[in-house]
């Protein structure tokens, strides 16, 4: 990637951060993971001049969430963010292993989501952040479309795109943007690189087989125009999906948190 395409890439971020009309005063917090993508976003939001920190959550499950736990640390530093660290044991005496065990018919990464999403959440709301910005890329979205096409649940895509839709319910459910939204995965990491940024290559090893696993392998080797096109349509049709999914958001009966149901998703996984 020469210093032309660099410019582009950051050129593409600017333009959906503008989409998203975002300014420089808003909160933002961003969800670290230490992996390429989150590092990459993190560093372009600091270098754009956002007001930005970091959240990681912690989900406990030995030397892998440690390794993570340090690049994150090592970013923040070197880019003077201030960093929130949820950890899973300290907050609620298990790991997300415990998760699992209970809920067998999920796999790993789905429990996982699940938690993290309802701890982002939780944790931007009590520190009064106005959005959580997100590492999404192209190739995450143009797969959650085909997963929840394939699986014969579109209106699951209801509320993705570049900034989450249940902005009107804003005193619950805090802001979800996703400003690397368009841009592939692979220019990313050769982006990252490029910039000598420091993140963690290896793969979590307790991400399983799993449906959206066969997905991305289907887009591998697909040109990021395919993965454009899939993103388009699914803007194209978005507004009619939104109709699909009407339902009321309520407090959660357990934790109080929002919810579409009587009981939130991470509650329904956590009856330990
Ligand atoms: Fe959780 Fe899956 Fe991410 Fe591992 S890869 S941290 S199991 S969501
Ligand atoms: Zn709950």
């Amino acid at each position: 990637m020469n210093l032309y395409k660099q410019k582009k890439l950051e050129a593409k971020v600017k333009q959906t951060l503008k989409k998203i009309s975002l300014s420089k005063k808003a909160k933002v917090l961003v969800a670290m993971s230490g992996g390429k993508d989150s590092t990459t976003l993190t560093y372009l939001l600091k270098k754009f001049g956002y007001n930005i920190s970091g959240l990681y959550v912690n989900l406990c499950v030995g030397e892998y969430s440690e390794l993570c736990l340090e690049k994150v640390k090592e970013l923040c530093d070197n880019l003077d963010i201030k960093l929130h660290v949820y950890d899973l044991k300290k907050e609620q005496g298990v790991s997300v292993k415990n998760y699992w065990k209970k809920n067998p018919q999920l796999n790993h990464c789905a429990a996982c989501g699940v938690l993290k999403k309802w701890i982002l959440n939780k944790i931007a709301r009590k520190l009064k952040y106005d959005f959580i910005a997100t590492g999404h890329n192209l190739d995450d979205e143009a797969q959650t479309f085909l997963v929840n096409i394939f699986k014969g649940s579109p209106e699951l895509s209801a509320n993705t795109g570049i900034i989450s839709k249940t902005i009107k319910e804003k005193n619950k459910f805090i802001p979800r943007i996703k400003p690397l939204y368009y841009i592939p995965e692979k220019d990313i990491l050769v982006y990252a690189k490029q910039k000598k940024l420091r993140f963690l290559s290896g793969k979590c090893p307790y991400a399983q087989e799993s449906y959206r696993i066969s997905i991305r392998n289907f887009l591998e080797n697909k040109s990021s125009k395919i993965k454009q096109n899939i993103i388009k349509n699914f803007e194209r049709v978005s507004g009619n999906i939104q109709n699909f999914k009407k339902s009321k958001i309520q407090s959660c009966e357990i934790c109080g948190e929002p919810s579409r149901g009587k009981i939130c998703k991470k509650c329904s996984l956590s009856k330990f």
